[in-house]
């Protein structure tokens, strides 16, 4: 992870540390950890929020450097943990024995495809029964992408053929599939043009209201996945997915690429949904569960 994070690491938030810990904050010093959070895509929220937690404290007392460091990484886990605090559950692994239903939403290019696959190998690895739905039935090539990490894992693809047909009956198909199967985790893939905004969110609400109502007893995840290279304007397109699939948590993806690993603090800070998982690479291996301190960590050490 600290590999993945280099690029955030190395380019803006290590020098983060230096200012914080030159002792107590004066005013420029208190603009340059700004810039340094806004450049690195924190978000403005976010980073108003941190800034003025760290500036409460540092005015009681003068921590010393390495205090003052520690101090702003308990601000910043605290901030990425909130909404597990407030409404969601703190551990994410599916519930073994029972069926587990992750909805996984994107625009196309996000890495949606290519998360299924990691988070079907993780699955499987770790013992679970593992099915995925290929329902976005939109791109005959997104079908075949993901058969291809099913069949990699060993994971088999519930998919219609022909392209074009309607994606609510592959899902339905998976969902019986799975309840016959006794699947422990089913990972149905969406489809992500944004191009039209209401048939997505159309189609989107019903694969959620479909879910609801033939598995009203599995544990049910949406996830929405972004590409953190985006950084901030990612964030626009999360309000589409979030009212069609009722969204619960975030996979940040292509961490490795970018120096707005920050973005991952506006994306609590500004949607309040959990990160669940982060991507490092393109790798089956690079998906890793989200840990504020592993992630914090990486950033400032
Ligand atoms: P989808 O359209 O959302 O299904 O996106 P894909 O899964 O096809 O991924 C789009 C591209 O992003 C592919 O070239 C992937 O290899 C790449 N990709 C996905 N996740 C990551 C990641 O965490 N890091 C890097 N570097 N590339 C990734």
């Amino acid at each position: 992870l600290r590999q993945g994070l280099d690029k955030t690491r190395r380019s803006l938030i290590n020098q983060l540390k230096a200012i914080v810990g030159q002792g107590p904050l004066n005013q420029d010093a208190v603009m340059e950890i700004e810039a340094l959070l806004l450049q690195a895509d924190v978000g403005i929220e976010a980073t108003d929020y941190i800034i003025k937690t760290l500036q409460d404290r540092l005015r009681e007392e003068v921590l010393p450097p390495d205090q003052a460091i520690a101090y702003l990484k308990k601000i910043l886990r605290d901030l990425l943990d909130k909404p597990i605090q407030e409404s969601y559950s703190p551990t994410f692994v599916p519930t073994k024995d029972t069926l587990n239903i992750w909805l996984m939403t994107g625009v196309n290019g996000a890495g949606k495809t290519t998360t299924i696959g990691k988070i079907a190998h993780l699955a499987q690895k770790s013992g679970y029964k593992c099915l995925i739905g290929a329902a976005d039935t939109f791109r005959a090539a997104a079908v075949e992408q993901v058969k291809i990490w099913g069949q990699r894992s060993a994971v088999e693809v519930i998919a219609n053929p022909g392209q074009n047909t309607d994606p609510a009956a592959v899902v339905f198909d998976a969902i019986t599939a799975a309840q016959a199967r006794g699947t422990e985790l089913l990972l149905i893939d969406t489809a992500g043009r944004l191009q039209n905004k209401k048939n997505l969110m159309e189609e989107l609400g019903k694969i959620r209201r479909i879910v609801d109502k033939k598995a009203p007893n599995a544990q049910i995840e949406a996830l929405l996945v972004l590409d953190a290279t985006l950084g901030q304007n990612g964030l626009r397109q999360a309000e589409v997915f979030s009212q069609a699939a009722k969204l619960s948590g975030v996979v940040l993806t292509k961490l490795d690429g970018t120096a707005k690993g920050g973005v991952a603090l506006a994306v609590v800070q500004q949607l309040g949904l959990p990160i669940r998982f982060i991507g490092a690479g393109e790798g089956v291996e690079d998906l890793r569960p989200f840990s504020s301190y592993e992630f914090v960590e990486a950033l400032l050490s």
